[in-house]
């Protein structure tokens, strides 16, 4: 196969999951002509041995003396696909980030060797738990249950599928059960075709045309994205629209064009279960083409799943953040719903976001990409409008014509000042839960914690103290009893009375959901109450539970984090109580007015989505602030045009390109002297065109026995910004302390 090869000693570059930011060069050991770049191979690496990617074709052998040699090859042909492996290494160059780290993203881990083989599924897999997947559409599956030819059990089976249809795929001990036949029923059923069943996701469904024609509106979204699909031109666009606006049967026809196209789709979400309605669309729309990599999956079933999407069954993945390296075979469209969600950003090294990156992928594939929300990131909007970088499609009208619910706010400075009284829970929220308890109607309650440190509110003005230079609030911290902050490094003393109106009553803040909950519990005692926050709710499993429950309606009172404002429609909900989400306005981070606004949107969307009309009591310090103000009134514009100004003001993206260097040592005194040097040559360094903020320590400043400081670089161009990292990054001293210091590009959080 490759002549040219063979016929002498070669060598490979090998990305390597190190901190380091180079490939390594080895050896091609004789006699091994099937060596291509995308193919896994183990080295030696000093004292151990490392599993790495191929990242380059063999080069000629210029004989560097003591060279190793690759010591095995995994793959007899390329692992990843070549557009993948290049897109990696894109993504790798953009955020600065060791290529050998971004691969290991790429695929599951469950795919490499050497790991033990604890995870046997044979073992786990019970045949009751398989789920059931009727395969004949519904009038077809409607009149066999009705024919005499067929026999009574399968005619049972056939019935009580099609009156659970809307519920998912039922579990086979569960369908058997409520069909009144044996198990063995299924198993006839599934080898004459007529059920599929399966653990994770089916793969003989065959998908079913849309139910209805689209809105002028949903086509002319179709017709601007289908053009560059059917061309192969990348194009972004911006698909903003409230929930049920349509949003996703634009995006099933998308999907639909790119198969009939030959070629397949990546569509990304923020989560997916496979009880999710979403799921269950996809499936019943594109049927067994679908890959889903969805959150309570077994290791060895998202690596099935990955594969499909490789060797080409499977033409659409749909998945979280790291679906975004999907092997799909010829990508023709990418969409990234709730594209405003900071799941998508990997919170740890490497730390990419997933959107951003999306973008990357489709401009490198020529491919349009859509993105999709309610409440659009800022960023992308004026990307989509001023910015002038992608097209904005905007769909007003409800699909469904279900109306927005009616929004109070509770001022809460007036609460306290009228009750004298600590509680968290207003008056009018206690009433309207009440309310809502008696006519046997569900609520939500909102409480968005914040576990580790606390900032300081006037309870007179509901003002937060803040940086004079930032623009931000300064945090309290209990130990060292000041204020900090932690953009710039600034303290003071914790003030006697607050700064703006002189009050005395000043607040530290800090319980969280599970106080509200103790709460609940004392003021509602005959209620059903459950919590969901990532303290209560550890797996997908235990979420898919709760929310069905929830559905099921033996849930009265759902008190949680933002984990609530997502999820599935529950038709009973009547009220969404928000008890502090605009907590978030007093975090230190720029964002903090849009992380309210979009939480505030969608707490408030979660109440009133059946036939009876919606309700939502929105306790805030903040009522004039034009986060709340906007979010109550259900309008983005008003929150958008007020928030680009605070940032074009302050110099925030997308005005700047930011970035965050932290520095993380177990020695307080090495962490500090370290981030100091670091700040020396970033300041020499940038000339005075980069501005250069702090050192200071970060929001949490020690995590895992480790100290951080963080210091903040805001660039008027990318360019530049990727210039100074650069620099920063080959000079002699970040080099040797390649492990304390990382480097994020494009942080979302500033903490
Ligand atoms: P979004 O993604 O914006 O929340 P969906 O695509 O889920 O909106 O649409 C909301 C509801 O309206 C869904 O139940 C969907 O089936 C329905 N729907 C969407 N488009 C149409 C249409 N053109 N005609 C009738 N119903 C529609
Ligand atoms: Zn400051």
């Amino acid at each position: 196969m490759n002549k040219e090869r063979a016929a002498g000693p070669a060598t490979v570059q090998v990305a390597l999951p190190v901190p380091t930011r180079h490939t390594y060069t080895y050896s091609v050991p004789p006699g091994s002509e099937t060596i291509f770049p995308g193919c896994r191979v183990i080295v030696p690496f000093g004292k151990r041995k490392l599993l790495g990617v191929v990242v380059d074709e063999p080069a000629p052998l210029e004989a560097p003396p003591g060279l190793k040699p690759i010591e095995s090859i995994i793959d007899g042909r390329p692992f990843l696909p070549p557009d993948v492996l290049e897109f990696s290494s894109w993504l790798a160059d953009y955020y600065l980030a060791p290529l050998g780290m971004v691969l290991r993203c790429a695929y599951p881990s469950s795919l490499d060797p050497a790991k033990d083989s604890r995870g046997d599924e044979k073992s786990r897999r019970r045949a009751g738990r398989d789920r059931v997947a009727l395969l004949r559409p519904r009038d077809e599956a409607a009149k066999l249950s009705a024919d005499e030819d067929v026999t009574a059990p399968f005619r049972k089976v056939i019935r009580e599928l099609l009156s659970l249809s809307d519920k998912g795929y039922p579990e086979a001990s569960l369908l058997a059960k409520l069909a009144k036949v044996p198990q063995y029923t299924l198993q006839e059923m599934a080898e004459a075709g007529i059920i599929e069943l399966f653990s994770d996701v089916p793969t003989s469904l065959p998908g079913s045309p849309p139910a209805f024609e689209p809105s002028p509106g949903q086509r002319a979204a179709l017709e601007a994205v289908a053009s560059p699909l059917r061309e192969r031109i990348h194009k972004t666009f911006l698909l903003h629209g409230v929930t049920g606006s349509g949003k996703t049967e634009v995006y099933l026809n998308l999907m639909e064009l790119a198969l009939q196209e030959g070629g397949s789709a990546l569509y990304m979400v923020p989560e997916i279960s496979l009880t999710s309605l979403l799921a269950r669309r996809l499936l019943e729309r594109l049927g067994g083409r679908v890959a889903i990599l969805h959150s309570s999956m077994s290791d060895k079933e998202r690596a099935r799943q990955w594969l499909r999407a490789r060797e080409g069954s499977a033409k659409v993945m749909i998945g979280p953040r790291s679906a975004l390296f999907a092997p799909l075979c010829d990508l023709r469209l990418i969409v990234v719903d709730e594209e405003h969600d900071p799941s998508y950003k990997q919170q740890e090294s490497p730390r990419y976001h997933a959107r951003d990156m999306a973008v990357l992928r489709g401009m490198k594939a020529s491919i349009p990409v859509v993105l999709g929300s309610a409440t659009p990131s800022v960023e992308s909007y004026y990307n989509a409008t001023d910015g002038g970088k992608y097209s904005l499609i905007e769909l007003s009208e409800r699909a469904g014509g279900a109306s927005l619910p009616s929004v109070e706010i509770v001022d809460m400075r007036k609460e306290y000042e009228e009750t004298k009284s600590r509680d968290v829970i207003s008056r009018a929220l206690a009433t309207a839960i009440g309310e809502t308890l008696e006519r046997k109607r569900q609520a939500i309650v909102l409480r968005n914690r914040t576990g580790f440190a606390t900032f300081v509110l006037c309870r007179k003005c509901g003002k937060s103290v803040q940086c004079p230079d930032c623009a931000v609030s300064m945090t309290h911290h209990l130990k060292a009893r000041n204020l900090r902050c932690h953009y710039c490094g600034r303290t003071a003393p914790v003030p006697a009375a607050c700064p703006s109106c002189g009050g005395e009553f000043l607040q530290f803040l800090g319980a969280g959901s599970e106080k509200v909950e103790e709460l609940m519990a004392g003021r509602f005692p005959g209620a059903r109450i459950a919590r969901m926050d990532r303290d209560a709710v550890r797996t997908g499993e235990a979420y898919d539970r709760l929310w069905l429950a929830f559905e099921r309606g033996e849930i009265d009172i759902l008190v949680g984090t933002q984990m609530l404002a997502k999820g599935n429609d529950v038709h009973n909900v009547t009220l969404s109580g928000i008890v502090s989400a605009d907590f978030i306005l007093q975090m230190p981070d720029f964002r903090g007015a849009e992380r309210a606004f979009q939480l505030i949107t969608q707490a408030a969307g979660r109440s009133g989505r059946g036939s009876h009309a919606g309700r939502v009591v929105l306790q805030s310090f903040h009522p004039d602030h034009y986060a709340v103000q906007a979010a109550a009134a259900q309008d983005f514009q008003l929150f958008y045009q007020r928030d680009i100004k605070y940032r074009k003001m302050v110099g925030y993206p997308p005005f700047t390109a930011i970035a965050r260097v932290e520095v993380r040592h177990k020695d307080h005194a090495k962490c500090g002297a370290l981030s100091t040097e670091a700040a020396v040559f970033l300041r020499a360094e940038s000339r005075g065109e980069v501005k250069v903020l702090g050192p200071s320590p970060c929001f949490v400043p020690r995590i895992e026995g480790f100290y951080r400081h963080q210091i903040l670089l805001k660039s008027p161009t990318r360019a530049r910004l990727k210039a100074l990292l650069r620099a920063f990054i080959e000079s002699p001293s970040t080099a040797r302390h390649a492990k304390a210091i990382d480097i994020e590009v494009d942080p979302v959080s500033l903490l």
